[in-house]
């Protein structure tokens, strides 16, 4: 079976066709400035990139076009749509609703909607691209898979806030997390590479991107992690904030006479190690500007990797242990002085490093030497795959 993948955000459409048996890309492509004019760049597999400026007025028009290109006859890579056995969706926020990934059904689409307000970017996008994606495939299955799921067996003493409980009870505040796919793919990887039980695991993920978190899987369970109610939370990001202290946002707001929105998009967009650095939120920039001996970029990276160390050294004290730290995503799998300065701080967990293999990029590896107590691996990620294995399992 084929399975199309789609990550639909407000104004751009991420998608890969995944041949199910084999579990490798047949195609991978974006849609761009859906809605403003459109572009569409896809790749087959072994083939060349094709671009195309596409007249894209909305998400239906933009998946017309993926589906085309899919089917074309000089550069698909299917002959007939009714070769797409199902259609795996991205999305973002399931709430306490969804704890696994779900068959779509119009029931499944009201409970999306009502997590909308916590997602209130992204979710009405993934439905968007759901419902385009229904009228021109009618009849094919749809299953929708949640960035939050994982982390929805984090217990209460993770998830809770320490603010009044009516707030819980009333709003659903709480920690939730994300990149929830992204961490279960992992962590199951580096459960086989130990070769040990699932069931009696200890595995802290370092999802190191452009959003990053980490998380605590025990057992093959999320039982915390580093991202709350929002992606805000938690390690400083390429421009968000990470979590600050609260009081910080009402002192800005007095200081620099801003609104609540100018001071969200702070936290949002100007934060983190572009904010810090004052260069760029690409480790690749603060990369350059560190050789050149920019204080501000070795500072920036100083203080995203004490984070992540902090981060990683309470999971140990929640798992009271651990057997392998992972590092994965654009940062994770490519960035060495970023796993390099993280690891710098675990000695004390007996982590050894080879550091020949921590010149590796986007390709599994071992970092840690044979004699080191804990095991630390590179790990890509590879969210479609999850997902397209996800589709597959909830047809079978
Ligand atoms: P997103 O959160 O947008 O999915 P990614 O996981 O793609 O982000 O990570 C993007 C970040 O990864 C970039 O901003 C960059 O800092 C870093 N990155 C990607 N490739 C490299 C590389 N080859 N070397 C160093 N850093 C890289």
């Amino acid at each position: 079976m084929k399975i199309l993948v789609v990550n639909c955000g407000s104004s751009s459409l991420k998608y890969q066709l995944i041949d199910a048996e084999t579990e490798k890309a047949l195609a991978v492509g974006i849609c761009e400035r859906i809605g403003i004019d459109g572009r569409l760049v896809h790749t087959p597999a072994g083939g060349e990139k094709i671009r195309m400026e596409a007249d894209m007025k909305d998400h239906k028009a933009a998946i017309k076009y993926v589906l085309d290109a899919l089917t074309s006859s000089e550069y698909g890579v299917i002959k007939h749509l009714d070769e797409i056995g199902a259609v795996g969706h991205r999305v973002v926020h399931g709430g306490e609703k969804f704890a696994s990934s779900t068959i779509i059904t119009e029931e499944v689409i009201a409970g999306i909607e009502e997590c909308s307000d916590l997602a209130p970017l992204h979710n009405p996008a993934n439905l968007i691209g759901i419902r385009a994606c229904q009228h021109l495939m009618p009849g094919v299955p749809m299953v929708a898979v949640f960035d939050t799921a994982f982390h929805q067996t984090m217990p209460q003493k993770a998830y809770l806030y320490g603010l009044p409980y009516e707030y819980y009870e009333n709003y659903k505040i709480r920690r939730y997390g994300f990149h929830g796919t992204s961490h279960s793919f992992v962590a199951k990887r580096a459960v086989q590479l130990l070769g040990i039980d699932s069931n009696n695991s200890k595995v802290i993920v370092c999802h190191l991107g452009n959003g990053s978190s980490v998380s605590a899987v025990l057992n093959g369970k999320s039982i915390d992690t580093s991202m709350g109610l929002t992606p805000l939370e938690g390690l400083i990001m390429g421009t968000r904030s990470g979590s600050i202290d609260p009081a910080i946002i009402e002192y800005l707001m007095k200081k620099e006479g801003m609104d609540i929105d100018q001071v969200m998009d702070v936290l949002n967009k100007k934060s983190g190690v572009l904010g810090l650095s004052g260069i760029s939120s690409d480790f690749r920039d603060l990369e350059d500007a560190t050789a050149e001996g920019n204080e501000k970029a070795i500072m920036a990276v100083d203080v995203f990797n004490y984070h992540v160390a902090k981060t990683i050294g309470s999971y140990v004290a929640a798992m009271n242990g651990v057997d392998a730290i992972v590092f994965t995503a654009g940062l994770g799998e490519n960035d060495k002085a970023v796993r390099k300065g993280t690891m710098s701080y675990l000695g004390y967990l007996g982590v050894e490093i080879n550091e020949e293999n921590n010149n590796t990029r986007g390709k599994e590896v071992e970092l840690s030497t044979p004699d080191s107590k804990v095991k630390v691996y590179i790990i890509p990620t590879n969210e479609e795959l999850a997902i397209a294995r996800e589709t597959v399992a909830l047809l079978a």
